[in-house]
């Protein structure tokens, strides 16, 4: 089996409480399920691909429902099963709710080394349009003790486009961030998921949702408020201090392998890239049976390959190295490629260097049209 560097992506998909707008395979917290998930996820871990890895992420649901110990153990689990180096980035995504404070000295001496907090918005207001439980306070104080619980790496999630946002409202949540001096900031404009609460939400009333306009000034003001501030926008959500982009993700970008463990989680591993089911107790059931996992795989080479690697690199500040491209894919991107490029570079979306492909700032604002339609090809 592979033995390749990838990331490790764990799934914890219990929440204290459910968002009307999220997608996510989740569930709200059961004592028993959770005991059991936890066991499945255990046995998983004991017989899954033996890779080699590079970073550790947890994430959700909300992975801090479950307790230091919990996460510590399966910490020590991946460990054993891939070599996760010592000095590894370790993610944990966290909910800002007071019940998280106390944990976070835990959770850092079992390994945790940076976390992501899910803070949405800083205000009032839009977090109960979010259905969110926590207060913009929560945030302040869940940051002060992540520094005192000794976390260098902190990321705060915000979301644009949530109804009834103004630019203005945008602008205070980004600087009050901000002002929280986190190493990373993502910023993810909000997307309407079938089958949610915000999907009835949004056939009934769509005018109470951010339209494309709205949304692109608020994009807008992300990038130039979060640029003065000396952050870099190394991929299309997602900007960094120097030296603190996320590691984890960055493998993603890269089309490195990435196995992962837990309900609803993909793993990328040998060109073959699969994704276990989404039901909870089937998931359960078959990990603690030590049967494989329903799901689906597919095998991903030619076109479908390079046009997926083409579409992670052009997320990123770098874009694609078409020299490296060539020599991993063997594929010339310009020549493949060259109608989708031409027209992409004359509608002022792309550019394209001798040995490199990259958004302009005008192709970041529609990245995903951009990049899909290298699938297409
Ligand atoms: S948005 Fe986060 S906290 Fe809310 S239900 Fe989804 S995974 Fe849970």
């Amino acid at each position: 089996m592979t033995t390749a560097t990838a990331g490790v992506y764990v799934h914890l998909p219990f929440c204290p409480y459910i968002c009307p707008y999220c997608d996510f395979a989740k569930w709200a917290w059961d004592d028993a399920r959770a005991a059991r998930y936890l066991a499945a996820l255990h046995a998983e871990i004991a017989q899954a691909v033996p890779v080699e890895a590079a970073t550790l992420f947890f994430g959700g649901g909300t992975p801090t429902t479950y307790d230091a110990a919990a996460i510590g153990a399966l910490i020590a689990a991946v460990r054993a099963r891939t070599q996760l180096p010592d000095d590894a980035e370790i993610t944990v995504e966290a909910n800002p709710d007071p019940s998280l404070w106390a944990r976070l000295g835990a959770l850092r001496a079992v390994g945790v080394n940076r976390l992501s907090i899910g803070v949405q918005s800083f205000e009032g207001a839009e977090l109960r349009v979010l259905g969110r439980r926590h207060a913009p306070a929560d945030v302040t104080r869940a940051v002060a003790a992540a520094r005192g619980a000794g976390f260098e790496n902190v990321s705060l999630d915000l979301i644009f486009g949530v109804p009834g946002q103004t630019e203005a409202a945008w602008e205070r949540s980004l600087d009050h961030a901000l002002a929280l001096k986190p190493e990373h900031l993502s910023c993810y404009g909000l997307t309407i998921e079938a089958g949610t609460p915000y999907a009835i939400w949004y056939a009934r009333e769509p005018a109470a949702f951010a339209d494309d306009t709205l949304e692109a000034r608020l994009y807008a003001i992300a990038i130039a408020r979060l640029a003065a501030a000396g952050f870099e926008q190394y991929e299309i959500s997602n900007w960094a201090r120097p030296g603190f982009r996320c590691r984890h993700n960055a493998g993603y970008w890269r089309n490195d392998p990435y196995l992962g463990l837990g309900v609803g989680s993909a793993s990328y591993l040998g060109g073959t890239r699969s994704v276990h089911t989404r039901e909870l107790d089937t998931y359960i059931d078959a990990a603690l049976a030590g049967v494989p996992i329903p799901g689906e795989a597919e095998r991903l080479e030619g076109a479908a390959q390079s046009g997926e690697a083409i579409m992670l690199a052009l997320r990123t500040a770098e874009g694609v190295d078409t020299t490296a491209f060539r020599e991993r894919y063997g594929i010339d991107v310009l020549e493949t490629y060259g109608s989708v490029v031409d027209v992409l570079v004359a509608g002022g979306m792309l550019v394209a260097g001798s040995d490199s492909l990259h958004l302009t700032e005008r192709g970041r604002f529609v990245a995903n049209d951009v990049c899909g339609a290298f699938l297409a090809v």
